[in-house]
């Protein structure tokens, strides 16, 4: 360990947008860009799509497990979204900033909030669609979610973009690796 990693804390950046956006997209670019960069694997209770992997994509949890891990405060945030639970894992967040890893969130509106209270110190970044025909015309032709979860996701969208302005900064994904970039770009600019 040299001098400058002591005690050096990373940076814990939140990022958030409606469903459809892309922002998974942008967020794997961006730690492929740069690998030292720790992305959380957030724990949910939805069914896994094809091609998401246990572990990988998310922890996926049966009601009763994510119940139990919210009762022993396992979760720095949680929250509903669309009839499913979803929450970030306290203790691996925890370890990889103290380590000095920035850390990357992904996750909706209700859990930024509560970051925002219990981590003032998180910078926050907001992932907005180039227009609002085009995420929906992209949450709509997806074909991975039913009708009432689209009309969910739609409501959601409309929420979340009207809060944008609560965020740090407001990045447009017009372009996945320049968003990417962009990102990266906060990521290093809050790094101390
Ligand atoms: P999806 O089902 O499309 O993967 O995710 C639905 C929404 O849940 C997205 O807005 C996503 O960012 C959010 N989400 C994913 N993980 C978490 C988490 O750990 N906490 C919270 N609050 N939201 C999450």
């Amino acid at each position: 360990m040299n001098d400058e990693s002591i005690g050096r804390q990373g940076k814990l950046v939140v990022v958030a947008g409606p469903s459809g956006v892309g922002k998974s997209t942008v967020v794997r670019k961006a730690i492929e860009l740069d690998p030292a960069v720790w992305l959380s694997v957030s724990a949910t209770t939805r069914q896994p799509r094809p091609g998401e992997h246990d572990g990988v994509d998310y922890l996926f949890l049966t009601d009763e497990q994510f119940q139990a891990l919210s009762d022993e405060h396992g979760f720095l945030e949680s929250a509903s979204f669309a009839g499913n639970r979803y929450g970030t894992p306290r203790e691996s967040v925890a370890k990889y900033l103290e380590e000095g890893t920035d850390v990357l969130l992904e996750i909706d509106l209700q859990g930024v909030r509560q970051v925002r209270a219990a981590m003032p110190a998180a910078t926050t970044v907001f992932i907005a669609p180039p227009s609002w025909e085009i995420l929906r015309d992209r949450l709509t032709s997806r074909g991975t979610e039913d009708e009432a979860s689209v009309a969910r996701r739609l409501d959601a969208a409309r929420r979340e973009l009207a809060a944008q302005n609560e965020f740090d900064s407001v990045i447009i994904n017009a372009d996945v690796e320049q968003a990417a970039k962009q990102l990266l770009a906060w990521v290093s600019s809050t790094s101390t």
